[in-house]
């Protein structure tokens, strides 16, 4: 049976990185019919953050990448860690440090100043067991793993194989002072206790994987299967970081962003399909997806492309799927959404624009509101042109003699009297365009009539003509 686990630190959010990590995840468990565990890493307690775990299921609920199992916690499991640590103590695999911060500081500073790798000089290695427990009784204490002299050697399912010489690597500290066990140990004692068969991360592990592989062999337990993500990348190349944009997904929420888009975009970052294909529905990804088809070099996180694929799936969307997404965001902008009919008729007009559930309140408030702003852009340009006053008079005139006011009687009417007047059907389209919804650009004119409803265009015409006129 395949088990697999997502393992996130509670550091307040989740980063892009993290949720494609969490998919890929998914994916696997649910393409092989295995389970999806969630583990919440949180035994690093000078990062604790108040509600991150409550947040993290939050946000994979968004994305609907639901688990089978967890969430559970490793601060629940101290217990479990410090047994597995008293068994390295008692054979010899770790030992005590008794080495206070002051005197690893210096020789850190030290080491760097000679450019040599910051490592522990193995000073406390040497104390023999009634020393170190003579000295237990009295001092605080941190554990160290041993790390043998010696080339270790892992398969990783994406990488192939990978060497790392033990030599460079640190005795790591596995128990704090605390009492609290590091990110390393606890993770290989749950993966191994919670059945785990692999471990698919980012690849910023693969330099601990050598330590887990030592921990692995003192407990005399088989490691599971690694697969080491490429990195993610911002387009000059360098390591995803906040600095150049947003790496948490709640942000990407926020923004109006759709978890399927989300997630069809992140699934690409580091995994194709021989053809290339781009859109997948989340059935589709689970058929296909596959560990041997995932890259080793990074992937470039193009903002560009997430929002065009945002703008493909809006555009997929029922029109009430979509306004039923857009009424938060329509919310949020201080609209009253409690006509959901009218709404949805909105939101069609715009459909085809919509990149972001956040561009809707803007994209249909001159349907919501009274007072209309004027883009002084439109005004300059269509409104300010001679002619326009006597033209916006007449339609108005058009307008209220029409028997009914639809979408067909206005354009009828309208270029009937285009060609009476020998004008170009733009020199009548632009303005009432401004009139009604006070900017140059928008839905098809006479839907937009028709929807605003005559009342509405002839008050915001005879508004204009008004504002011309001084
Ligand atoms: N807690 C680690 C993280 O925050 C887990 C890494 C792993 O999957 O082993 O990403």
């Amino acid at each position: 049976m395949i088990k697999v686990r997502f393992a996130p630190s509670p550091t307040g959010f989740l980063h892009i990185g993290g949720l494609r990590t969490a998919l890929y995840n998914y994916l696997f468990a649910r393409h092989n019919n295995g389970i999806f565990l969630l583990r919440i890493e949180d035994t690093d307690r000078s990062r604790f953050v108040e509600g991150a775990a409550e947040g993290l299921v939050d946000i994979l609920k968004w994305a609907g990448l639901d688990f089978d199992e967890g969430p559970l916690f490793q601060s629940d499991r101290l217990d479990i860690y410090k047994e597995r640590v008293d068994f390295l103590l008692k054979n010899g695999f770790a030992y005590r440090c008794f080495c206070s911060a002051d005197r690893l500081d210096g020789m850190r500073k030290a080491q760097i100043a000679k450019k040599q790798p910051p490592k522990y000089d193995g000073l406390c290695k040497s104390l023999s067991p009634e020393e170190s427990d003579k000295l237990a009784k009295e001092k605080p204490f941190t554990v160290r793993m041993k790390m043998p002299q010696e080339e270790i050697i892992f398969d990783d399912a994406i990488r192939g194989t990978v060497k790392f010489h033990g030599s460079l690597i640190d005795d790591q500290v596995i128990l704090k002072s605390d009492g609290y066990p590091t990110y390393h140990l606890a993770n290989v004692v749950d993966d191994r206790m919670m059945g785990i068969t692999h471990v698919i991360r980012g690849e910023e592990w693969l330099s601990s994987t050598p330590k887990h592989i030592i921990l692995y062999r003192y407990f005399g337990w088989n490691p599971p299967v690694f697969a080491h993500l490429p990195l993610l990348l911002n387009p000059d190349k360098s390591k995803l970081s906040k600095r150049q944009g947003d790496v948490a997904v709640e942000s990407y929420k926020e923004k109006g962003y759709l978890p399927e888009a989300v997630l069809n975009y992140v699934l690409l970052l580091g995994w194709a399909t021989e053809d290339s294909q781009q859109i997948f529905s989340k059935e589709e990804m689970i058929a296909k997806f596959s560990i041997e088809r995932c890259g080793k070099s990074g992937a470039i996180f193009d903002i560009q492309k997430l929002i065009w694929m945002n703008g493909e799936y809006i555009r997929k969307l029922p029109i009430e799927e979509l306004t039923r997404r857009a009424i938060p965001f329509i919310e949020k902008a201080g609209f009253e959404a409690s006509d959901i009919g009218y709404l949805q008729k909105c939101v069609f007009l715009e459909q085809e624009k919509i990149k972001l559930l956040s561009d809707v309140p803007h994209l249909i408030d001159f349907f919501l509101k009274d007072d209309i702003i004027y883009d002084k852009n439109a005004l300059d340009k269509v409104v300010k042109k001679p002619g326009v006053f006597e033209i916006l008079n007449d339609i108005a005139v058009v307008y209220s003699e029409l028997k009914e006011f639809t979408e067909q009687s206005t354009e009828t009417v309208t270029r009937e009297y285009a060609i009476k007047k020998s004008l170009k059907t733009a020199q009548i389209f632009h303005p009432v365009r401004v009139a009604v919804s006070g900017r140059t650009e928008g839905p098809s004119l006479f839907h937009m009539l028709e929807l605003l409803g005559r009342d509405r265009v002839l008050k915001r015409v005879n508004y204009l003509i008004g504002e011309i006129n001084g």
